[in-house]
């Protein structure tokens, strides 16, 4: 079997729940990644992501996998897309 990429390893965490949020606004997020050994802070702050891993940089697997999930979400209240009808761009 073929070494997992780091884009795969990201959507598996993803699909196995191990991204949790704290915060999630546009202009700034925290989550907490489940990883394969530890567990790793990562966030968004002005503009930029970070994590507490070794090798961080912004395409280790535990941004990819919170960015996807920021994206998707952000994107989703931008279009008004919440559960609950407001639709005016406050979270
Ligand atoms: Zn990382």
């Amino acid at each position: 079997m073929p070494r997992e990429t780091v884009a795969e390893k990201a959507v598996r965490f993803i699909s196995q729940e191990r991204v949790r949020f704290q915060v999630l606004t546009p202009e700034y997020a925290l989550a907490t990644v489940h990883g394969d050994t530890n567990d790793y802070e990562t966030g968004y702050k002005r503009g930029r992501w970070y994590c507490s891993c070794m090798n961080a940089t912004e395409s280790c697997s535990h941004i990819r996998a919170a960015r996807m999930i920021f994206r998707a979400i952000i994107g989703a209240i931008q279009k008004g897309e919440t559960t609950d009808g407001n639709t005016d761009g406050s979270l």
